[in-house]
């Protein structure tokens, strides 16, 4: 990929179409409605962040698009057909490391690769592990046990496994949101650049709004229960946090989304500058 270039997407089949969905947690005594009526569409290639503070119903939406929420009404579809349970063509990367604890880093790529249903060999099941850890920077510590690796080199790892499914969607849920703020930044930049070698469609949540300026092709911001608005990010790539700030489009879409994400908590702040 160039240097510098604003990526424009529209002419992109639709990848994932979310249909007027909506989504109760039931328990024996009461109902509580966690998502009322969101309608989304994201292309093919597309990087979106799902923004919005603590509660707002981010992790419940990715639990849909990955199969393990069913929706109350309404639907998913992932290249047109219905997604009715989780498959290997979404991969999915939690905050807490879900890494097998008994399993090496390479161990752990590999169970990737056979979640994907592919027909490797053994030995081409090795060579693509080795792959996806020299993708993340991990090539040395491919026969290391999750127990001896740092924070950031799990999550590392979670994302040389999901990418080793070789699933066209990839979808994240605040993947950095235990890894210190330096290496989080090398992560995202390296999350970044690899979604788009690897052409994925990527759905990642964040309450992080830098986070989501750097990664994002559109920023979808919630309030509790529904979408409040959609930014697009019209920055070039490769963005690189520093030399983002303080221009005028970055500061422009931070004033945006400040004012969007608070809205429904602080009603001194102006809402009506969005879009
Ligand atoms: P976010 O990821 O944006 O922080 P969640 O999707 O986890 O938000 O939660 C959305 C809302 O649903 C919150 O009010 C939360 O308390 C509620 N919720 C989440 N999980 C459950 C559950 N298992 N049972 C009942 N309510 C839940
Ligand atoms: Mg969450």
């Amino acid at each position: 990929m160039g240097e510098n270039m604003i990526r424009d997407l529209s002419d992109n089949p639709n990848k994932l179409e979310i249909r007027d969905v909506s989504f109760d947690y039931i328990d024996k005594k009461s109902r509580f409605s966690a998502l009322e009526h969101v309608n989304l569409d994201i292309k093919e290639g597309e990087f979106v962040c799902i923004l919005g503070l603590s509660g707002c119903g981010k992790s419940t939406l990715l639990g849909l698009l990955s199969g393990l929420n069913k929706a109350k009404s309404g639907e998913i579809l992932l290249d047109g057909k219905r997604i009715a349970e989780p498959g290997p063509d979404r991969a999915v990367v939690f905050q807490q490391y879900s890494l097998f604890p008994w399993l090496t880093a390479k161990g752990n790529v590999d169970f990737g690769i056979r979640q994907s249903g592919k027909k490797y060999t053994r030995k081409q099941r090795e060579t693509k592990a080795e792959e996806y850890l020299a993708n993340v920077g991990l090539a040395g510590a491919a026969n290391k046990y999750p127990g001896q690796l740092s924070g950031g080199m799990k999550q590392r790892v979670a994302v040389a496994r999901a990418l080793a499914l070789e699933s066209d969607v990839l979808l994240l849920d605040e993947p950095f949101g235990a890894v210190d703020p330096k290496l989080r930044l090398e992560l995202q930049e390296l999350v970044s650049r690899l979604c788009m070698e690897h052409n994925k469609t990527v759905v990642f949540v964040t309450h992080d709004i830098d986070e989501a300026i750097l990664l994002s092709d559109r920023i979808v911001v919630m309030e509790p229960g529904k979408i409040r608005t959609i930014l697009n990010v019209k920055l070039p790539h490769p963005r690189k946090r520093d030399n983002l700030i303080g221009t005028v489009e970055y500061e422009n879409l931070h004033r945006k989304l400040i004012a969007s994400f608070y809205a429904h908590v602080e009603d001194n702040i102006d809402s009506e500058v969005i879009l």
